[in-house]
């Protein structure tokens, strides 16, 4: 029970490069040129990531509301 609170999960991204395309966000209905990032999950040890866990994926954020897509 204790281990619960010491190990989770944790969805880490990093990156923010202009994608280039416009794309319309199916949440806000912004418009606009999306920013690519890029994000991985991550097992983490008192709360800090320590292990990756899977592979890396690649992400397309509405610059408005910040909303997630995963890219293709
Ligand atoms: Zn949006």
């Amino acid at each position: 029970m204790f281990f619960i609170f010491l190990i989770g999960t944790r969805f880490v991204t990093w990156g923010s490069e202009p994608s280039g395309q416009q794309m319309r966000c199916g949440k806000c209905g912004t418009v606009a040129e999306f920013i690519n990032k890029k994000g991985m999950r991550f097992i983490t040890f008192f709360f800090i990531p320590v292990i990756p866990a899977g592979g890396t994926q690649h992400l397309l954020q509405c610059p408005t509301c910040g909303t997630r897509y995963h890219a293709r």
